[in-house]
């Protein structure tokens, strides 16, 4: 049998691009290493992590939230086991999903290691050691990433004491104390988790500022808001030493300005510095496919690669590492193997951060304006002014929306607030479209909603608000 396309890796990236595929009419075959399908989100990254940021918040929210609202409840107690359970219990339920989309788009799966033998053919290594090979015209490098250790420092995961993301979904006590190494997205939503749960959580970052790369004004109202939830911020640090220490662990850093040395112990040490593409055992190299300077998979404006008939998408090419982005590659790629037109907007790729409040960001922050030397408008709204955000006792927060001083085409919007990751959609479909500020500001939004704060933000924007 020989398949129109043979797809390595099932997450987001490889299992839309398959199912796309399949919708357009190609045979597909699809290679996964893991027992099950949906890679890296649905097995330990997006999926597990926002089930327990929920029941964390939910844990929190009723020890501490309800009062003000009139409604007196006894102090919850945790049941952790019960809560991993929720979580292993919803990553299973996707994972499932996936292999039922496979076998209704008549996709067929093959289990083990999948390697490149040459253009057209890939052999797959199953776990006992058996080794097959199936034959395709077109081959799809899906095979994501894997977690990054920290440049210089060795480091020894043993996903118990030091951890990464991984082990960081699946502790089996809350820790007294816990230091994060990174103060990313991953690092500030699994610290917060455990933070929530009653860990003392200190966050130990390179650069000055959390959340490198956001927004600087949401990024500080952020760190403002987790120092209110108790999160302890060691900025400009860099860690030169991890290891364990007692039960526990031990993390070492210096500033990066210059100083001392400082050393902090805890009974958990997650390290949360990154990912990096995962391209070991794939037989790049003999096939003669040219990774990037980062050691990612180099490809063309089209997800080519050097080598005709070999295409890759996701993690482990560049772009942002989120799970969005590699679903829309696999659209686009499977549409363009179709002969169809794929496309993906780069400049229109939301992000969020699953934290309470949530944060959410589309398209240009100010600082890149600024640097890009773009004239550019700003408009504000803090939840504080928002009826809906009043009664929810939501008020923590705010909307910007950037737009070009010109043509007053929307350029940027960021949310700090309760839903923002909901909310974020209706400028990311404005930007889709080229929208103005003014087409924000004047379209009609429903009363009371948090919503109102983004139709605001943009009246800010190219006039002035109603309502500050
Ligand atoms: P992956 O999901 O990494 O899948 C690659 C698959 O390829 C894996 O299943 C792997 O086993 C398989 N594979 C690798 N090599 C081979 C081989 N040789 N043969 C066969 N199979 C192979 N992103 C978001 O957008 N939102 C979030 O909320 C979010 N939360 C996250 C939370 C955590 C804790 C982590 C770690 C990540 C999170 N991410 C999130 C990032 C997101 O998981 C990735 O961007 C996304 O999974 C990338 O998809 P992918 O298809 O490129 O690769």
């Amino acid at each position: 049998m020989s398949y129109d396309v043979i797809i390595i890796g099932t997450g987001p990236g490889g299992y839309v691009a398959a199912i796309k595929a399949a919708q357009l009419g190609l045979k597909v075959a699809v290679v996964e290493k893991r027992a099950t399908f949906g890679g890296t989100c649905l097995n330990v990254g997006c999926i597990p992590s926002k089930a327990l940021l929920h029941a964390s918040e939910m844990f929190h929210h009723a020890g501490h939230g309800m009062d003000a609202l009139g409604i007196e409840i006894p102090a919850p107690k945790l049941n952790l086991e019960k809560m991993l359970a929720h979580k292993d219990a919803t990553v299973k339920s996707n994972v499932d999903g996936v292999a039922f989309l496979f076998k209704k788009n008549k996709i067929d799966a093959f289990q083990g290691s999948g390697k490149i033998v040459s253009a057209g053919k890939v052999s797959v290594t199953a776990g006992d050691g058996k080794v097959q090979e199936i034959e395709g015209k077109n081959i799809v490098i899906a095979t994501g990433s894997d977690v990054a250790g920290i440049p210089g420092v060795e480091v020894d995961f043993d996903e118990k004491v030091i951890i990464s993301s991984t082990g960081g979904i699946a502790l089996e006590k809350v820790p007294e104390t816990m230091i994060v190494v990174g103060g990313g997205v991953i690092g500030l939503e699994l610290g917060s988790v455990w933070s929530r749960l009653g860990a003392k959580v200190t966050v130990v970052e390179y650069l000055d500022t959390i959340l490198g790369g956001m927004d600087g004004d949401v990024a500080k109202q952020f760190q403002r808001m987790l120092v209110k939830q108790d999160i302890e911020f060691n900025l400009g640090a860099k860690v030169v030493g991890v290891e364990k220490a007692g039960t526990g662990a031990r993390v070492t850093f210096e500033p990066v300005k210059g100083g001392d040395k400082v050393t902090l112990e805890a009974e958990v040490v997650l390290i949360a510095t990154g990912r990096l593409p995962y391209t070991a055992g794939l037989g790049l190299e003999e096939a003669g496919v040219k990774l990037d300077n980062r050691g990612r998979v180099e490809i063309d404006g089209h997800f080519k690669t050097n080598i005709a008939g070999i295409y890759a998408i996701g993690d482990v090419v560049k772009g942002p590492m989120l799970a969005h982005k590699a679903e829309d590659e696999g659209v686009a790629l499977a549409e363009i193997l179709a002969g169809q037109a794929g496309h993906v907007n780069y400049d229109v790729i939301p992000s969020v951060v699953y934290t309470q409040p949530e944060v959410a960001s589309v398209g240009k922050t100010e600082e890149e304006l600024k640097a890009a030397g773009i004239a550019y408008k700003a408009g504000k709204f803090p939840f504080t002014a928002n009826g809906r955000a009043r009664a929810m006792l939501a008020t923590d927060g705010f909307v910007k929306i950037l737009s070009d001083k010109a043509t007053d085409r929307v350029l940027g919007g960021h949310i700090v607030g309760f839903g923002a990751g909901e909310m974020i959609h209706e400028i990311a479909v404005l930007m889709e479209f080229g929208g103005s500020a003014e087409d924000l500001g004047r379209t009609c939004h429903a009363h009371p909603t948090m919503s109102e704060a983004v139709k605001e933000a943009a009246l800010a924007a190219f006039a002035k608000p109603i309502h500050m």
